[in-house]
């Protein structure tokens, strides 16, 4: 079985402007590849939720183009994004995969061997945190992003400063 450290990406790896969704806008957030380093013992998977295409923002392919931005970035320095799981629908919608919904991370257990409870979320959003605890994961809510806003009514286990902070966290309390 696998470890997993779940990363939502807007306001977490990258700047979060609202509905991001254009190349140009990209802009990874500060110590978010220095904290990303750190996890090389865990298999590193974005779940996203991106309503702007079930809202009709922006295209799936939209969505794709700046993803993939993002995944070389790492890429290039170093660090493996295993996958990513996106949401591409509205709240109105009810589907089964919109965060805090638990599908993705259900599913990253069967389709990559995942061991639940001894992998991590890290996200900025209490939906985040929501979601990580409810699949048996540990949870990070990250001060970046919404973090601030959200950090009220989120009930992590730790609250970081960012992703690097989130990092040194996870290797102090990983005891398997
Ligand atoms: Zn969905």
């Amino acid at each position: 079985m696998n470890k997993a450290v779940f990363i939502d990406r807007d306001g977490c790896i990258a700047e979060d402007i609202g509905f991001v969704h254009k190349i140009k806008n990209f802009k990874l957030i500060p110590n978010a590849v220095e904290g990303l380093r750190l996890l090389k013992n865990y298999k590193l998977i974005i779940v996203t939720n991106q309503s702007g295409i079930g809202r009709g923002y922006f295209r799936f392919e939209d969505f794709l183009q700046y993803n993939n931005r993002v995944v070389e970035e790492l890429r290039k320095n170093g660090i493996k994004i295993e996958k990513t799981y996106v949401c591409p629908h509205a709240p109105d919608d009810n589907c089964e995969c919109r965060k805090p919904k638990t599908k993705f991370l259900k599913d990253a257990e069967k389709e990559l061997g995942i061991d639940l409870s001894k992998s991590f979320m890290i996200g900025d959003k209490k939906i985040d945190v929501e979601m990580g605890r409810n699949a048996g994961c540990k949870s990070i809510l990250v001060l970046t992003g919404n973090g601030l806003k959200e950090k009220e009514n989120a009930e992590a286990d730790y609250f970081a400063d960012d992703l690097l902070d989130a990092a040194k966290w996870i290797k102090e309390n990983d005891n398997q």
